[in-house]
């Protein structure tokens, strides 16, 4: 499997090369030159898969390039009860007939990311060992990546990991969920600035390249392919879960911002997976909603991001929109350039002028909407009071959409994208009482904590990394 750019300037590269690298030479993302096709013999034999072989068995069209033992290894290290908490990973809660909870965050941050990131960090792992080189990962975070990057990259010999963060504005959880690492390779750094002080930091670092090489800083930020690749296995996993027969079809609701998570719902799809819809939902962030609605693709500026109660989908742009609209115009990267040039000297661009806008409509499966912070308290009390189950904010954005596209027929598949322990304030006001917080996380807050303050500073965040690294 050959990796090619959605810019269609940047050689062709395999999934090793393509790991710990980001945005691609010409400015694109790594996509994959087709997508994998499971014929109906395989994808049956899929079915009683447990968690590690299936993500086996669906990496391997990806990964094709890395020994397969290898593979075999990790994915069986990567994914266990001990880990994230059930022998299933992802576990399917039902909580009415054909309406379904997918369980994504019962890993170590309480969150989704944790299911690719784990993988992430052994896969890193092993690549670093392979080739004798070392990383340096810097990041910014305003919360859940910061946290499932850190706990999945703690303790690795081979990579040194430093995270900035606005200081004072995370909650007390994520802080402790971060900052109570004693791994001597995290180093958090909380910075006396907001949360977009810190992205410039690392903008300003990285675009010194001799510091850059000098240094082998990465990233692992959301348009990393291998964490598509693997959040393309539980939409599988919850397939199966939810049907009795290949010959049914489900759909999936997805709370999205950076478009990741549903991306890998859509790239599930075109490898087979009988998905009927993929329903998008977002906050009052709602960039994707519009796309999907109008056909216009109109990124914010940050200054009209706004902060809400689902923040983790508090994005202005979709990174990994990018790479749908390549498979949309039918992987022409010369029409990606010429869309992202428009996005770039006119704000936007208007699909729903192009030809392409059909298969969006007709043969995407996709389906929008927008949710408030009113809608989020509304669903989460909904949710506890007719099922008995709460939800956290994130996940009620696209429960609530769910009921709104939940056809008798088919399956809907809601992902639980974060466990309503980590978003207090907001269920204490939609319920008038926190929810439990799993096993392990008591007393979370009153840990000991390791973390610097630095000031927004490009050449004191530098001697950091310099003394350290
Ligand atoms: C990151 C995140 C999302 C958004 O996922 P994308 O892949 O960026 O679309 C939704 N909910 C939670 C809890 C998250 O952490």
């Amino acid at each position: 499997m050959k990796y090619l750019s959605t810019r269609g300037l940047a050689p062709p590269q395999g999934f090793t090369d393509i790991l710990l690298e980001g945005l691609a030479s010409d400015g694109g993302l790594a996509v994959p030159e087709q997508w994998p096709r499971i014929m109906p013999v395989k994808l049956q034999a899929m079915r009683d898969l447990a968690y590690p072989q299936l993500a086996f068995e669906l990496l391997r069209f990806f990964a094709d390039d890395f020994p397969g033992a290898d593979l075999k290894r990790i994915v069986e290290k990567t994914y266990t009860a001990e880990v994230f908490g059930t022998p299933e990973i992802t576990p399917l809660k039902t909580l009415d007939s054909n309406l379904h909870l997918l369980q994504l965050s019962n890993g170590p941050t309480l969150a989704f990311k944790d299911v690719a990131l784990q993988l992430l960090g052994n896969l890193f792992e092993n690549v670093l060992e392979r080739q004798d080189r070392r990383l340096t990962i810097l990041g910014a975070t305003s919360g859940d990546t910061g946290s499932a990057a850190e706990h999945a990259l703690k303790g690795k010999a081979r990579v040194q990991v430093f995270m900035l963060s606005p200081k004072g504005r995370m909650s007390a959880f994520q802080r402790a969920q971060m900052f109570s690492l004693q791994e001597s390779n995290i180093h958090n750094i909380a910075l006396e600035g907001v949360f977009d002080e810190c992205q410039d930091l690392v903008k300003a670092v990285n675009a010194d390249a001799a510091f850059k090489a000098k240094h082998a800083i990465g990233a692992v930020n959301s348009i990393n392919w291998a964490r598509v690749a693997a959040q393309v296995v539980y939409y599988f996993k919850g397939y199966f879960a939810a049907t009795r027969s290949n010959d049914e079809q489900v759909s999936f609701a997805v709370p999205s911002g950076n478009f990741g998570n549903i991306f890998a719902g859509y790239v599930a799809k075109q490898m087979g997976l009988p998905i009927r819809r993929l329903v998008l939902a977002t906050n009052e962030n709602d960039v994707l909603n519009e796309f999907f609605t109008t056909g216009r693709y109109r990124p914010r500026p940050t200054a009209e991001t706004h902060e809400t109660s689902s923040p983790s989908m508090d994005i202005s742009k979709a990174s990994n929109f990018e790479r749908f609209i390549w498979d949309i115009v039918g992987g022409d990267g010369d029409k990606v350039r010429w869309l992202w040039d428009q996005v770039a000297t006119e704000g936007g661009f208007d699909l729903s002028r192009e030809k392409e806008w059909e298969k969006v409509e007709e043969d995407s499966g996709f389906v929008a909407g927008r949710s408030t912070h009113a809608d989020r308290l509304e669903t989460i009390r909904r949710v506890k009071k007719e099922y008995g189950v709460v939800i956290d904010p994130h996940t009620a954005d696209g429960v609530r959409l769910a009921m709104r596209y939940r056809e008798p027929r088919y399956p809907m598949i809601c992902l639980e994208t974060a466990l309503p322990a980590k978003f207090e304030a907001t269920i204490v006001e939609a319920l008038g009482e926190p929810a439990p917080r799993p096993p392990g996380f008591e007393g979370l807050e009153a840990r000991p904590q390791r973390f610097e303050v630095l000031k927004p500073d490009v050449e004191g965040l530098k001697r950091y990394i310099e003394q350290r690294a």
